[in-house]
């Protein structure tokens, strides 16, 4: 379940193939001890019994892994659907759908329907959580680095500059026209970032396109955010690990069996630098635009769909632990495990 957290904005290319180089010569020592030992959940199958592929995108690295076919092509056109949604959502690409609303000076933008569809559950989960998920909180995560290597970047904003941009972040300044395909920001300042949701929603799309191909045995994993397809070939249940908090890559702190779920973990491990003692992360709360605190080193949703699980881990993990898991315990088909900062875990009752 490794996220990247050594991507620089100034050298982002050359991290990119640095990162995909150790993701093969890693994929290439697992194949040869046949451990069949996945970035977010162990599996007893050997190498030989699947074809996979590695990419990166959406800041993160991400493994298409199907069981049950063996066409190639299908995993072209999963990396193709992944290009084509980092090239719409995200913030940073210019010129997607997300980087034009962002930069319209409040003037009315054509985007594409997925687009649409999007934020409008964005929208859905923002009113749900109270606002604890933002999908308009990028004036304010622009201020932070949380995934530079290089330490002079990690520093935290002045006070002066997070209060004005806090300023920017109602997420009712989003007004979707869905007849038009458009989207105003009707504070011209404000800022889309989907960078909670937007994984979920990507990989409820590959899962789609795997099952229309007829690929009934996957996991699709998402900078370890996983979404199984079916089952292991012989109908028994996967295996996710959950990752132990702060233990580096490898290490899982429980593991979840499941068939056809997502396995969606926000955790502050994730992404995060340390001053004077002080863990900075990026779980930003929309009420201080500095990292929430509380007692949570992260939390994991599972659901049927991931754009769900997404949403919820990130808006559970900012609620806190009784106002997320009173959100959870509200909602019918979602579980959720929450790993406290002494190692301990709280299950949802259905878990
Ligand atoms: P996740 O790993 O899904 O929890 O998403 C975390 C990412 O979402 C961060 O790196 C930010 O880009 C963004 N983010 C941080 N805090 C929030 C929040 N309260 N609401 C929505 N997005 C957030
Ligand atoms: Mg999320």
């Amino acid at each position: 379940m490794s996220k990247n957290k050594y991507q620089s904005k100034q050298d982002r290319k050359h991290r990119v193939f640095a990162i995909i180089a150790v993701v093969i010569i890693a994929a290439m020592i697992a194949s040869l001890l046949l451990a069949g030992l996945t970035g977010c959940g162990l599996q007893t199958a050997s190498a030989s019994d699947y074809i996979d592929r590695t990419s990166f995108y959406f800041d993160t690295v991400i493994n298409i892994r199907i069981y049950d076919n063996q066409d190639e092509s299908i995993l072209d056109g999963c990396m193709e659907l992944a290009s084509k949604y980092d090239s719409l959502l995200s913030a940073n690409t210019k010129d997607s759908d997300i980087w034009n609303i962002n930069h319209s000076d409040g003037s009315p933008v054509t985007v594409d329907p997925d687009t649409i569809s999007l934020l409008d559950t964005a929208l859905y989960y923002a009113e749900l959580s109270d606002g604890a998920f933002n999908p308009c909180l990028g004036s304010v995560i622009s201020l932070w680095d949380f995934t530079s290597e290089d330490e002079q970047d990690h520093v935290v904003p002045d006070s002066e500059s997070i209060e004005e941009a806090l300023m920017h972040t109602d997420y009712n300044s989003i007004i979707i026209d869905s007849d038009n395909l458009s989207v105003t920001l009707s504070d011209p300042d404000a800022k889309i970032d989907l960078g909670a949701i937007a994984k979920g929603f990507i990989a409820d799309k590959i899962k789609d396109y795997l099952v229309d191909n007829n690929v009934h045995s996957a996991i699709i994993n998402l900078g370890g955010n996983a979404l199984l397809v079916g089952a292991k070939t012989d109908d028994s249940s996967f295996t996710v690990g959950i990752e132990k908090p702060f233990s580096g890559s490898g290490e899982y702190i429980t593991t979840v069996s499941a068939t056809d779920k997502s396995v969606v973990t926000s955790g502050i491990y994730e992404r995060y630098f340390e001053l004077d003692g002080t863990i900075y992360h990026h779980l930003i709360d929309p009420s201080t635009g500095y990292p929430t605190q509380n007692s949570l080193y992260s939390v994991t949703i599972i659901s049927d769909n991931s754009v769900d699980g997404d949403a919820l881990s990130t808006a559970c993990f900012v609620l806190g632990p009784e106002e997320g898991m009173k959100l959870i315990e509200s909602l019918d088909g979602i579980e959720a495990a929450f790993v406290y900062n002494d190692y301990s875990i709280e299950y949802s009752e259905g878990f």
